[in-house]
C-alpha cells in the first residue's frame, strides 16, 4: 500500500529520557503544536488526511499540576498506563468535567471495577478474562467502553498483547461483550533506534488489520490502529496509525524507568538506542 514512502524517516528514540520538561501552559502549547506539525508532515508524505490521526497525550508519572497545564493547553483526553494511578488522577481532577481518560496499559481483572467506573477508552485488551470482568462491571455501571485489542508485534516474549496469529479467534469471541465497543488494534513497537525494525512492527499491525477486516464479526470495528509514541509516531503514521500515544514529547522526560510500565523494558528496550 505505502510502497512509495520515505523509508528513511528516523526514530527519535535517542531523545528517550531527555525531552525537556513542560512547566507552563505555553510549554504545552508549543510542544503540542510541534507534535501536530510533525504529524501533519508525516501524513503529507504518504498522502493521508491529518484529520484521520488523533493525538493521545500520555500523562503517566506526571503530577496533577502538570496534567492541569495540559488541560489548559487544550487536552481533553489523557492516556495513563496504570489503572490505579489513572483512577487517583481521575478523582483528583473530577472538577474538569469534560476531561476523559484512556487506559493504555495492561489490566488485571481485579482492577476492572475501577476502570469501568471512569475510563472512556481501554487500549490494552488481550484476554477473555479481562473482557468478561470489564463487561460485568460496565453492565453494573450502565456504561460502555471503547476498546482496542493489544497485539504483540515485536515478538518480545515478555511484552503484553496477543500474538498476531491469535487475534482472529479472539475477535470472534468479542461480540459476547456488548459493553465493549471494539474500535481497532493497538501495539507497542520495538523501542529501537533502527527505524527499519520499528517500522516492521507497524506494518505487521496494519497488514493484520487489513486481513482481519475482510470478515470481521458483526459489531466489531477495526478502523483504528493505535501505534506510535514519542520516538516513533511519524513512522507509525506513515504506516497507517489513526491514534498516536505521545508522552515525553509533550510532557517532558519521565523520572520513572520504563521497566515500571513495560515488562520488557529492564534496560532492554533502551539497550537498542544508538547513543
Ligand atoms: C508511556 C506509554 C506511551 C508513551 O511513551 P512516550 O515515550 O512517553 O511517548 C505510549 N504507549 C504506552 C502503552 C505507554 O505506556
Amino acid at each position: 500500500m505505502h510502497n512509495d514512502i520515505p523509508l528513511l524517516t528516523p526514530t527519535m528514540h535517542e531523545r528517550h529520557g531527555r525531552w525537556p520538561q513542560a512547566v507552563s501552559v505555553d510549554d504545552f502549547r508549543r510542544n503540542l503544536a510541534a507534535v501536530h506539525a510533525r504529524m501533519a508532515a508525516a501524513c503529507q508524505r504518504v498522502g493521508r488526511d491529518p484529520a484521520g490521526v488523533r493525538l493521545l497525550p500520555v500523562s503517566k508519572t506526571k503530577p496533577e499540576a502538570s496534567l492541569r497545564l495540559a488541560y489548559a493547553a487544550g487536552c481533553r483526553m489523557l492516556g495513563e498506563n496504570k489503572p490505579q494511578e489513572a483512577g487517583r488522577k481521575w478523582e483528583a481532577m473530577a472538577d474538569l468535567a469534560d476531561l476523559q481518560w484512556s487506559v493504555i496499559g495492561h489490566l488485571q481483572t481485579n482492577k476492572a471495577k475501577l476502570v469501568a467506573r471512569f475510563a472512556s477508552e481501554f487500549q490494552a485488551l488481550d484476554s477473555l478474562r479481562v473482557a468478561e470482568a470489564l463487561e460485568r462491571r460496565l453492565q453494573a455501571e450502565g456504561r460502555g467502553l471503547d476498546v482496542f485489542v493489544q497485539v504483540n508485534t515485536s515478538g518480545e516474549a515478555s511484552k503484553y498483547g496477543l500474538p498476531p496469529d491469535e487475534v482472529a479467534a479472539f475477535l470472534r469471541q468479542l461480540p459476547a461483550f456488548p459493553a465493549l465497543r471494539v474500535r481497532g488494534l493497538m501495539t507497542l513497537a520495538l523501542l529501537s533506534a533502527e527505524a527499519v525494525r520499528v517500522r516492521r512492527c507497524f506494518v505487521l499491525l496494519r497488514t493484520l488489520r487489513d486481513r482481519l477486516r475482510q470478515d470481521v464479526p458483526h459489531g466489531i470495528g477495526l478502523d483504528e490502529l493505535s501505534m506510535g509514541m514519542s520516538g516513533d509516531y511519524e513512522i507509525a503514521i506513515e504506516e497507517g496509525a489513526t491514534v498516536v500515544r505521545v508522552g515525553q514529547a509533550i510532557f517532558g522526560a519521565r523520572d520513572t524507568p520504563d521497566s515500571h510500565y513495560w515488562p520488557a523494558a529492564e534496560g532492554g528496550r533502551a539497550v537498542n538506542h544508538a547513543e
